[in-house]
This record gives structure tokens, C-alpha cells and sequence, in this order.
């Protein structure tokens, strides 16, 4: 079996790798080690949690040992879909490159651009970037990417996923046309195909086996309820998460629980809290130090349920946990691979469906090759009185409570203007509806704004008109830049161009009617009492 000492790595990274206690190489890096130390391209096929960092991270340090940055001039780049990943990578070359000299600098959104300018001006080895901040200092003629010799790109298909392909492009080509790419997807979707056809030359294609899916190690469970009132479906899923939970006592020790919107995650999580469980969100939307500080207590066992979306939980280095709930079935069937395969060995994954699923559960069935095992609710399960209620309306103009604020205050704050963190917003009870058909149509451009957390330069993608098709990410890429003008400015039938405003279309004509009532759930109920309303689109931006 191939050990690190026969990959010709630099000593000083041997030694990195001995106090890490490591021995052996993973299978990816394995495959991928040797042809990067060749100078050669590299397509590496695999997944968090394959050890796929340490494939990049350990032959870079070897190359660039010796040789010296100059000043703006990184000498290599990393470019990862999220902060959080970007973090992690930058442990990694801490961890690997501690007995070497090199420099690194993290250029990631949330953090000030003053000491990021400090560090690029002193010249770095490795830069590791999210691909927003990183153009945003390169458009502020604060960085030159000539001088890049190795370039990877970490997580290509969640690239896709967060609309930032178009970016990626740019920044390849703003590198010198010599330079080495490493280049790691989990999935080569029709589009990550065509960027390493274009910008890899005759790579070493590695790929490592799929993680095991679910179905071999993790017991999966599929409960589907049918609530008695369709407005009424969010609060019996909750009630009935909780009875799971419950029910598996003890030997739940840490968990994931995956919503597929921002909002769900909030308002599940709130839900959980109020019924005394450790419980804490992560997603896009939440400040930075936040999501920091959620996801240590989470690693160091002082969280014991974080309610995660995709985007946010994609990537993360996060032990195994003893359990994954579905709170709702993915919307992309291969996220139901991700989700599970969060599960330890001997771990338990639960999916609650209700009808609504129905066609998610056919596209997973139809992925996993296999039918998900029903499973009857807990014991003793039933649904409250209130699960069979019509949710409390309230006065809109009353509004639900004092300190409470409408759905528009939110869409009426500027572009720009950075949100206070949630917790220090005023609690507002507002109705969410869970029928997507009840929301009027708004242009897609709007509606990208509606859902755009935080200003551009936290690393959200560039522009919206980047922006993948939320249902349909991969879908074909050459109108993806003009579409959302093209919607925004046609009539619903597609028909010509409205002339005389230019590409300025005034907010009023673009603001959702949607009538939000202010509903506040049965008093004695024991469910989230607060939430906002967001568009109810899947999370496709990290902020
Ligand atoms: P990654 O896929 O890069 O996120 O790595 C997943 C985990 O595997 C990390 O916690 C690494 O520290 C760990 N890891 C990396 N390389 C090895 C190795 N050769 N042997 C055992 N664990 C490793």
C-alpha cells in the first residue's frame, strides 16, 4: 500500500503529515499527489470527506517551497465556493505548511478589506479566495493573477450551484495561460465539463468511488404524514421531527436537520429551541461570526441539532453525526446523497414526506436505486389539535404584536444595506406559506434580489444575472446572463421589450402583491412563535 514517505513530497510536509498522525494516503490523493508533483493538470473526482483537501493542499506546499512571492502577486490560488470551506482550507496549508515559510492570505467576504490589502501587498504564496472577494480586490487594481503558477478550484459543481461559474471563467482567464490547474468536483454536471475541457489541458483525471451511498451503512427511514390542513403542514412536520427525536433518545448524540429554505431553517430551529432542545440554524443569511460560532459548539459537542440548508452545510468539515433528519426532502436528488452520507457508519437517516414530496421521492428512489424504507411515526404520535386548525389570522394593519414588522419593511431595505443579524431584529409572526403557487409572479430578477442576503461584495455571486436557474442549476449557460433583464422587461407572454425606461424599471413595478397576513400560531401552541417571510425559493447564495 502506497504510504506518504513514496510520493517524493517535500520533507518538511512529511513531517506536517506524520504529527497529523496520518500515514497512508486516501485514494484521491493517492491518484492526485503524484501527477500535481508532475506539473500536470488534475480532474479529481470526489467528495468531502475523501481527504481531497490534503490532495491539493500537500503537493502545492512541495512545489512552491521553494521560490518567493512578490508583492500583489499571489504565486498560487485557491477558489472555494464558501467562506467556510475557504477556512477550512486555510487550515489545512496552516496544519501542512507549518515547518515551511509560506505565506497565505484568506480573502473571503464578512472580513474588512484593509488587512486582506495588508497581506497582499506583503506578497503571498497562496491565496485562498472565494471567487466575489477575490474579484472584487482585483477590481480594485489591488491584485495582479499573473503571477499565478498553481490554481485550484474546490467544490466546481457547488460553484455551479451558487451561480458562480461565470466567475470562475473570468478569473482562469485573468491567469497566466501556463499555469497548473487542480480542479476537484463531486459531479461533473454537462457544464463542469465544458470549463475543464476549455481550461485543463489533457488533465489526470482521478476519480475516487462515490461515497458509499446511504443505503449500504446508514439506516434510512422514510415517515410520510399527510397533514389535515395544507397550511397547516409546516407545523405537523415540526411536531412530528420532535417525536422522532424524542423517540430516539440517547443514541441521537449530534444531528443535522436539513430544511431546503433559508426560512424553514430559522423557524425550525426556533421550534426546537422553544421546545428545549439544543438546537441552532446555519444558512447564508446569518452573520458570519455567527455561523462560526454555531458551527464550533457544533464540532466541539456543546450543539447537539444544527438545522442547516444545502448551500450552507455543503463542504463543511463536520464529524459524522448519529443522525440526519430530512425535515423536508431535497429538491435535487443527489443532495439526498450528501445529506445522508453526513451519518456516521452505524448512523440514522430520517426523511418526513408529506404528498407535496411526491415528486422529490421519485427522482431520489430513481437515484439511489432503491426504495427509501417506510417507517410508521413513533409510538403514541399524533398531531395537536392545532395541526388541525386554520392557522390565527391577524389585522394586517393591526399587525400581529408590537415590535413586529411587515414582510416590506424587509423588501424595502436598500440593496446594500447590511441586515442586522437576526437576533437582533425585532421578532415578527408572520405567516409562511408553504403552497409556492400562492405567491403572484414576480420577474426573476427581483425575485434574485428579494433573496440576496447581503451585499455583493460577502462573496454573494457577482451578479444576479449569474444566477443559476434555481430548478434547473446546470441548465444550458448562454442565456443565463441576459435572462433576468429579458424577464424583467418582457410581458408575461415573452412579448417584445417594454421601450422608453431603458433597463430601469421602477421598484414599484416589481414589487410582490403577494398579500402576506401576519398569522400567529395557537397561543398554547408550543410551535416556532416567530419567522420571516423570504421568497420561497431554494437557497442558492452564500453570503
Ligand atoms: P476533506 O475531504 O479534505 O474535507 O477531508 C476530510 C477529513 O479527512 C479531514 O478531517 C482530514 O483531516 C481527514 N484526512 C485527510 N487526509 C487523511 C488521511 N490520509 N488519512 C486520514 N484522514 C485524512
Amino acid at each position: 500500500m502506497t504510504k506518504f514517505i513514496d510520493l517524493n513530497l517535500d520533507p518538511a510536509v512529511l513531517r506536517a503529515i506524520a504529527d497529523s498522525g496520518y500515514e497512508t494516503p486516501t485514494p484521491i490523493q493517492a491518484g492526485a499527489i503524484p501527477p500535481a508533483l508532475e506539473g500536470r493538470d488534475v480532474l479529481g473526482i470526489a467528495q468531502t470527506g475523501t481527504g481531497k483537501t490534503a490532495s491539493f493542499t500537500l503537493p502545492m506546499v512541495t512545489m512552491l517551497s521553494s521560490g518567493r512571492a512578490r508583492a500583489r502577486m499571489p504565486r498560487s490560488l485557491v477558489l472555494c465556493p464558501t467562506r467556510e470551506l475557504a477556512a477550512q482550507v486555510a487550515e489545512n496549508f496552516d496544519t501542512y505548511a507549518k515547518y515551511t515559510k509560506l505565506t497565505k492570505a484568506l480573502l473571503i467576504g464578512g472580513v474588512s478589506f484593509g488587512e486582506q490589502d495588508k497581506l497582499i501587498d506583503r506578497g503571498v504564496d497562496v491565496l485562498i479566495a472565494t471567487p466575489g472577494r477575490l474579484l472584487d480586490h482585483f477590481e480594485r487594481g489591488k491584485l495582479l493573477l499573473t503571477g499565478v503558477q498553481i490554481m485550484v478550484v474546490d467544490e466546481a459543481d457547488r460553484m455551479l450551484d451558487m451561480g458562480f461559474i461565470p466567475d470562475i471563467e473570468r478569473i482562469f482567464q485573468l491567469t497566466p495561460f501556463t499555469r497548473q490547474t487542480l480542479f476537484f468536483s463531486a459531479t461533473m454536471a454537462p457544464e463542469i465539463e465544458r470549463i475543464t475541457n476549455t481550461f485543463l489541458h489533457a488533465p489526470a483525471r482521478i476519480e475516487v468511488a462515490r461515497q458509499a451511498t446511504a443505503s449500504e451503512t446508514i439506516t434510512q427511514k422514510l415517515i410520510q404524514i399527510t397533514p389535515p390542513r395544507r397550511d397547516q403542514s409546516a407545523k405537523a412536520k415540526r411536531e412530528l421531527l420532535r417525536a422522532i427525536i424524542k423517540s430516539e433518545g440517547e443514541a441521537c448524540t449530534n444531528a443535522i436537520i436539513f430544511c431546503n429554505r433559508k426560512t424553514d431553517v430559522d423557524i425550525v430551529a426556533k421550534s426546537l429551541k422553544t421546545h428545549g432542545f439544543n438546537a441552532a440554524p446555519i444558512h447564508g443569511d446569518l452573520d458570519q461570526s455567527l455561523r462560526t460560532k454555531t458551527l464550533d459548539a457544533f464540532r466541539d459537542g456543546t450543539l447537539q441539532l444544527l438545522i442547516a440548508s444545502d448551500v450552507a452545510a455543503r463542504g463543511l468539515d463536520i464529524p459524522a453525526v448519529s443522525h440526519v433528519f430530512n425535515y423536508d426532502l431535497p429538491s435535487h436528488a443527489e443532495d439526498y446523497v450528501h445529506r445522508t452520507g453526513r451519518a456516521g457508519r452505524l448512523g440514522a437517516a430520517f426523511s418526513i414526506a408529506t404528498p407535496a414530496d411526491d415528486k422529490y421521492l421519485t427522482a431520489i428512489e430513481a437515484l439511489v436505486k432503491m426504495a427509501i424504507p417506510r417507517a410508521d411515526p413513533p409510538e403514541g404520535f399524533s398531531l395537536s389539535d392545532a395541526a388541525h386548525r386554520e392557522p390565527r389570522k391577524y389585522d394586517d394593519d393591526k399587525g400581529p404584536k408590537s415590535g413586529a414588522r411587515s414582510s416590506r419593511t424587509r423588501s424595502g431595505r436598500g440593496r446594500d444595506e447590511k441586515r442586522p443579524p437576526r437576533e437582533d431584529r425585532a421578532p415578527v409572526i408572520v405567516a409562511v406559506e408553504e403552497d409556492s403557487s400562492l405567491i403572484v409572479d414576480v420577474p426573476e430578477a427581483k425575485r434574485s434580489e428579494g433573496r440576496r442576503s447581503e451585499p455583493r461584495r460577502n462573496d454573494s455571486p457577482r451578479s444576479e444575472s449569474h444566477r443559476p436557474d434555481p430548478i434547473r442549476p446546470d441548465g444550458p449557460r448562454e442565456d443565463r446572463r441576459s435572462e433576468p433583464y429579458r424577464d424583467s422587461r418582457r410581458g408575461r407572454d415573452g412579448g417584445p421589450a417594454v421601450v422608453g425606461m431603458g433597463d430601469h424599471v421602477p421598484d414599484f413595478l416589481l414589487r410582490s402583491f403577494r398579500t402576506t397576513k401576519p398569522v400567529i400560531e395557537d397561543k398554547d401552541s408550543d410551535e416556532a412563535p416567530e419567522a420571516e417571510v423570504e421568497t420561497p425559493v431554494s437557497e442558492t447564495s452564500e453570503g
